[in-house]
């Protein structure tokens, strides 16, 4: 593993490539990887590069995100089989229809999704900024797709602004039921229960605290506590693991695994620098609408606009 390490640093050198990688990647390719993160976070790293080449470690509409983001330079997925099944829920045409039934509404999508979809939308959003960029457009309703979990959650942290979901979800956190809690707290009375917001609400019910996969580390970091139950992605327990070993950190349940995530291995990501594949490309028209989607957040999530 070592050698190859030292090759994919060798290449990233040689070609001026920057590594992107999300929290639910194997933990080995953190090895590599110029960037660890959370999308929110990605995304400014990626609208900041000045590499030649960025080869995102996650999902194809992070990828597409980073190719907007970058139009001039090249994007690379090391597995194209890496997608995303919430993003996979919703089509243009589905979006259509959603707005069709909710005329004159501002329609917020999540990061997670096409960049076909973005092009159809006011804002975008991630798990880290939601409630901001929900507060932002001072609008008594908006449209949320295509999380519905993330969407009422919002809804209920802000309590002023009706939102309108899309009922997509995501298939991972969604594995995660209330009972899990429960259970995981009667064995672990002390631990502290931190949630991502993509699950359902009878699980953030139960949460001490709920927030992005940023948020959730933050939290652990700070937290006085020495126990926590995580209820989200396996890769960030993995993540807290390594980086607070003092601490305990608890699975809610094995396999809370999101199987897109795991694609890319450390070889997917040498053979990907080596071979310049898989390229990432975005319709020009396409993208210039969805660009306007993407910066609209990236201006909210920077200012302190409220
Ligand atoms: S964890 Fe869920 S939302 Fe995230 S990439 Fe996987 S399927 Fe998509």
């Amino acid at each position: 593993m070592q050698e190859l390490t030292e090759e994919i640093k060798r290449l990233k050198k040689q070609k001026n490539a920057v590594i992107l990688a999300h929290c639910y990647q194997n933990v080995e390719i953190d090895t590599v990887a110029d960037y660890v993160g959370d999308s929110l976070y990605l995304s400014q790293m990626a609208s900041k590069t000045d590499a030649d080449i960025i080869l995102f470690a996650g999902v194809y509409f992070m990828a597409q995100t980073a190719k907007i983001l970058n139009p001039g330079k090249k994007v690379l997925l090391p597995r194209l089989e890496s997608g995303c099944r919430m993003a996979d829920m919703i089509s243009v045409k589905q979006l259509r229809d959603f707005k069709n039934q909710h005329p004159d509404i501002p329609t917020i999508c999540y990061i997670n999704s096409t960049a076909e979809v973005k092009a159809e939308c006011d804002i975008c959003c991630t798990s880290s900024n939601a409630v901001k960029i929900t507060e932002s457009l001072h609008a008594d309703e908006v449209l949320f797709l295509p999380d519905t979990y993330l969407g009422k959650w919002v809804e209920n942290k802000l309590k002023t602004t009706k939102v309108i979901t899309y009922p997509g979800f995501c298939p991972t956190h969604l594995q995660i039921r209330p009972e899990d809690i429960i259970e995981m707290k009667n064995k672990y009375p002390d631990a502290k229960v931190l949630a991502h917001p993509e699950c359902h609400q009878s699980v953030t019910a139960l949460a001490d605290y709920t927030g992005s996969t940023t948020g959730i580390m933050k939290y652990a970091a700070e937290s006085t506590n020495k126990q926590f139950i995580i209820a989200t992605e396996k890769g960030v327990v993995e993540r807290l693991e390594r980086d607070y070993p003092e601490k305990e950190f608890i699975l809610v349940k094995e396999n809370i695994i999101c199987p897109n995530m795991k694609w890319h291995t450390l070889t997917d990501i040498y053979n990907s620098l080596k071979n310049e594949e898989h390229e990432i490309n975005v319709d020009e028209e396409i993208a210039s609408k969805a660009l306007k989607c993407i910066d609209r957040m990236l201006d909210v999530s920077a200012s302190g606009v409220k």
